[in-house]
């Protein structure tokens, strides 16, 4: 919607994640580079190639006038159709590889070698990087890199509102305290619907639902559970006005950079004509337990004071985040995952983003 919303204090925090999808590559003529070939002088190691596709980030479309280089070997050019065939006998091993052309954000990755076929998806060099940094970049330490999660999260809405003895000039405290009243199924089951809509939405169809969908209840004077592992949790609270609003906490690895959880907060509220929806606030402060930002660059569901719902732009910056490990940065460099092998990589500490309204 493009209404302006006049709205209050929003806060929401943040996630991260990784992964990337080799596909099935055809051979095609090399544009190859002098020192890629074999050379005659060196039968030591057998000729071997690895053959790989380049994609547009946005549409998934092939992306020709590209060319990649590898660290150590040498370039190879890809086709019209984006097929690029390395021939090397360079040893086996991991490579940083740089992959520019016309129209693109020049992409820094690594490939193994040998390895399945790769993959690299380019920014056109037409995106808002500017506003993408924002969203995608600047939520938690260090900023500047992406965070993400690496599989859909878990849903866990708590049906017990929070004790308004807990809630300090309008914002409960943490953790929040469990009262007696209890949302009715209509209003848990308005929350599930609105958060599964903006699932796929704000992760460009990534994820196009929660891993499972649960509800919890504390008894009253009970401290709410908040902090599931791979889980976002929702609570709800009465504040100082009818407004929709919230705010997240985002939990994410100090190593990976690898989301491991949110606590998501909703006020209850009116949908007051002229304010924000509750969908909307819903899809904002879902973006931040996803590890987004807000975004003053573009039009964005993440904009501070929320204006709008999602855009094309949250689209598709959650396309791009998404096809990049956690850690990616500016211009467009991923951290040392090999884009045709991600490996499982171990966590750090648990760092916490938030309260961000
Ligand atoms: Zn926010």
């Amino acid at each position: 919607m493009n209404s302006r919303f006049a709205l209050g204090a929003l806060t929401a925090l943040i996630a991260a994640a990784c992964g990337q999808a080799p596909t099935a590559p055809s051979v095609s003529p090399s544009g190859g580079m002098p020192g890629l070939l074999r050379s005659d002088a060196d039968v030591s190691s057998p000729l071997r190639a690895l053959a790989g596709r380049f994609t547009n980030a946005l549409t998934g479309a092939a992306a020709a006038g590209i060319t990649l280089t590898v660290d150590g070997i040498g370039a190879v050019a890809g086709d019209a159709a984006g097929q690029f065939n390395l021939e090397t006998e360079a040893p086996d091993g991991r490579y940083r590889v740089t992959a520019a052309g016309a129209g693109v954000v020049s992409r820094q990755t690594t490939v193994t070698f040998p390895g399945t076929a790769p993959v690299i998806s380019l920014i056109p060099s037409t995106f808002n990087m500017t506003a993408f940094d924002q969203m995608a970049r600047q939520f938690g330490e260090p900023l500047g890199v992406t965070k993400r999660w690496t599989q859909a999260p878990a849903l866990v809405i708590e049906t017990s509102l929070v004790d308004p003895q807990s809630v300090v000039g309008g914002i409960p405290q943490y953790p929040p305290v469990a009262s007696e009243q209890q949302l009715s199924d209509a209003a848990v089951n308005e929350v599930v619907a609105l958060l599964s809509r903006a699932l796929p939405l704000m992760t460009g169809g990534t994820f196009t639902g929660f891993a499972s969908i649960g509800r919890a209840t504390t008894p009253a004077g009970g401290s709410i559970e908040m902090d599931r592992p791979g889980t976002i949790t929702v609570v709800r609270y009465n504040g100082l006005d009818q407004l929709c609003k919230g705010f997240t906490y985002f939990l994410y690895d100090t190593l990976t950079l690898e989301a491991l959880g949110s606590r998501l907060f909703l006020q209850n509220c009116s949908q007051l004509a002229g304010a924000a929806p509750l969908s909307a606030v819903v899809a904002h402060e879902l973006g931040h337990a996803l590890g987004f930002a807000h975004v003053s660059a573009a039009p964005s569901v993440m904009a501070a004071t929320v204006f709008s719902d999602v855009t094309d732009f949250d689209r598709q910056v959650g396309a791009i985040v998404f096809q990049r490990a956690a850690g990616n940065q500016a211009p467009d460099v991923d951290p040392d995952v090999a884009v045709n092998q991600p490996a499982r990589r171990f966590g750090g500490q648990t760092r916490i983003v938030g309260p961000i309204p």
